[in-house]
């Protein structure tokens, strides 16, 4: 998954589990599921199961740790018209009364199938009961969504033979295999739980296909779906970058561990935006103009790479803690800092490589997230291990209080921990081996078809040390359980580049604001707010705990009324903070709390902050280096 900025995504949570020893029933035939699309836009799925049955207890049960989201975030809540029948009549269930996903009824005598019914009520918006997946043009199917299962079994050991059918004249991608395509619906090969949640399928009126490594095995496709037929169309420069990103994970791995791998990303304004990744596809969704606007790309530039860096490591290799038999074990997440922090800093660096960002603008990305990260007072009480443990209360959390709760920091301050340990390695090989080569070794190997091995954190410690001898143990327990002063900076003074401030715009930060219509004045006077009009207008979004606008009382949640007595604007308070410098008097700000009108004075007149990063004089540009593409420019 990847991290989402500003928008908090609010998971069901459920609690606990125990359970009656009812029995499973397996039979070794597949479960049959029908499931119903043609009403999405309506935002209901429907779902029908056979489940091969004998007499006697059973309890079915809905998925509800969910890879990838790292959660107990299966829906439950939206899960309804839930019906069983065997031998032509209704069998009564009852919910388990501690675990709420768990539906107990007895198999009559007789009885050889068991018929199941349910409808999955999208939600709009998000909220406490999970996430929408369709728009009135478009939707998603993560199969999760959709099914039960018998409590005992193992995902890997329950198969089941699926059956879509879409609206009329919708067009559909997946990674799962098709058998038979015909105008009843679509079959898909009979498979595992585990390979059909592995396989999300995206369908819409306005979709495209776009061949990603022409000529070769591998396939490797982008389908897109948009709300509108032009905002599908992918651009030739995106499509390059996109067969170069294939290229440089040939180079950079060596091996693939997937048949063919599908790239649905889904454009709409409707969706939350975010990443899920799968062995062999990815189910991104992104704002409408995405692949239009230069603004909204640079916010969703490294989702992709990101994405698919993850059918290596999240999927092809992945923390023991993370490798559940089903979707009732809970996840331990305590290597989160692997498996998503080592994601995101090749996620980023692999944009880089593949063209979508220039040098320049890689920097900007940095500077911008590592100054936040630098800033960023949550780390005085919690350690990054922490937001890893945790992160399955951090997904929900909402983006006021961000600075002093810290949130999921385990993506971005990771960029800085594998930086280190990337330069760290460099200089001790005089530039011989890099973090590339643990890559080649622990997500390499023999290609293969989709596979789980999971590791320990001493798996990685030992592979690191075969690659450069360092007490690498030590290493990473300083960094993901230190609380500072600041963000680990070592590896990117190590990469030849330093955090300075100027009065100019990040780049970065800028196209944030375009996309995203927040205005950032955390790096001066400490705060973020949501700009007149649109969502959640003028509200402060957050301010940073310890900053000057946090010391004159300002909280996350007021609305602002005006700057120095005129009604505000991004401008009006960019001009304010630059008109200080000068002054004496304090900016006053007139904020709104509940009912109430009050001025709040900060007294600051440093002028307008932003990061950028800086070369520091004499040192090599390892950036540079680190950032250049590997493969050979594709045609
Ligand atoms: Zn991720």
């Amino acid at each position: 998954m990847i991290r989402v900025k500003w928008v908090a995504i609010l998971f069901a949570m459920a609690m606990a589990f125990c359970g009656v020893g009812a029995r499973a029933q397996q039979t070794g035939k597949p479960v049959k599921l029908e499931v119903d699309l043609r009403e999405a836009a309506r935002r209901v799925y429907h779902s029908k199961m056979e489940f091969p049955v004998t007499p006697g207890a059973l309890t079915l049960v809905y998925p509800k740790w969910i890879p990838g989201e790292h959660s107990p975030s299966g829906p439950i809540v939206d899960v309804t018209g839930v019906k069983l029948f065997a031998n032509g009549k209704e069998v009564i269930w009852r919910r388990n009364t501690v675990d709420m996903y768990a539906f107990e009824c007895e198999v009559p005598a007789g009885a050889e199938t068991l018929e199941a019914t349910l409808d999955y009520l999208l939600p709009v918006e998000s909220g406490t009961a999970g996430v929408p997946s369709a728009s009135a043009q478009l939707a998603e199917l993560p199969w999760n969504l959709v099914v039960l299962y018998p409590k005992e079994a193992k995902s890997d050991d329950v198969k089941f033979s699926a059956k879509l059918r879409i609206p009329a004249g919708w067009k559909f991608a997946t990674a799962l295999p098709v058998t038979k395509e015909s105008s009843d619906g679509i079959e898909f090969e009979t498979v595992s739980l585990t390979t059909l949640v592995d396989s999300p399928v995206l369908t819409g009126e306005h979709m495209n296909t776009y061949d990603l490594s022409p000529g070769q095995r591998p396939a490797h496709r982008l389908n897109t779906a948009a709300d509108s037929s032009a905002m599908a169309e992918a651009t030739p420069e995106e499509i390059t970058a996109l067969r170069q990103l294939v290229a440089e994970t040939g180079v950079l791995f060596g091996a693939r561990h997937y048949r063919h791998y599908d790239f649905l990303l889904a454009l709409t304004d409707h969706l939350q935006p975010n990443g899920l990744e799968h062995h062999e596809s990815s189910d991104n969704r992104v704002p409408e103009r995405t692949l239009h606007d230069a603004d909204i790309l640079e916010t969703q530039m490294d989702l992709l790479p990101h994405e698919f860096f993850h059918s290596w490591n999240g999927k092809y290799r992945r923390p023991a803690g993370l490798a559940t038999p089903n979707y009732r074990e809970p996840m331990r997440d305590e290597l989160l800092w692997v498996y998503e922090g080592l994601t995101q800093y090749y996620g980023v660096i692999l944009a880089a490589r593949s063209g979508f960002w220039k040098p320049e603008g890689l920097r900007e990305y940095l500077a911008a997230t590592f100054a936040t990260l630098n800033d960023r007072p949550g780390r005085t009480w919690r350690d990054l291990e922490d937001t890893a443990i945790a992160a399955q209360l951090l997904y929900g959390a909402r983006t006021a209080g961000t600075s002093w709760r810290r949130p999921v920091d385990y993506y971005e301050e990771s960029e800085l921990i594998w930086l280190d340990v990337d330069t760290l390695i460099r200089e001790k090989t005089n530039g011989k081996k890099s973090l590339d080569d643990f890559c080649r070794a622990f997500h390499g190997g023999e290609g293969s078809e989709p596979k789980v091995i999971p590791y320990s954190l001493d798996d990685v410690v030992a592979t690191l040390h075969g690659i450069a001898p360092h007490d690498w143990k030590t290493f990473f327990q300083e960094r993901v359980r230190g609380h500072g002063p600041g963000a680990p900076l070592n590896g990117l003074e190590r990469s030849g580049w330093k955090i300075t401030y100027s009065t100019v715009m990040n780049e970065h930060q800028k196209a944030v604001e375009e996309a995203e219509h927040v205005v950032d004045a955390e790096f001066s006077l400490g705060f973020s707010a949501h700009y007149p009009g649109g969502d959640n207008a003028d509200e402060i979004a957050d301010v940073v705990v310890g900053s000057p606008a946090s010391k004159a009382g300002l909280a996350a949640g007021m609305k602002m009324v005006a700057v120095n007595g005129r009604k505000w604007t991004p401008d009006i308070l960019r001009e304010a903070i630059r008109a200080a410098k000068s002054k004496k008097e304090p900016i006053e700000l007139l904020v709104e709390n509940d009912d109430f009108f009050q001025t709040v004075k900060i007294d600051f007149h440093e002028g307008e902050r932003y990061p950028h990063l800086e070369a520091i004089g004499g040192k090599t540009d390892v950036l540079g280096a680190i950032a250049k593409a590997k493969a050979p420019p594709v045609k």
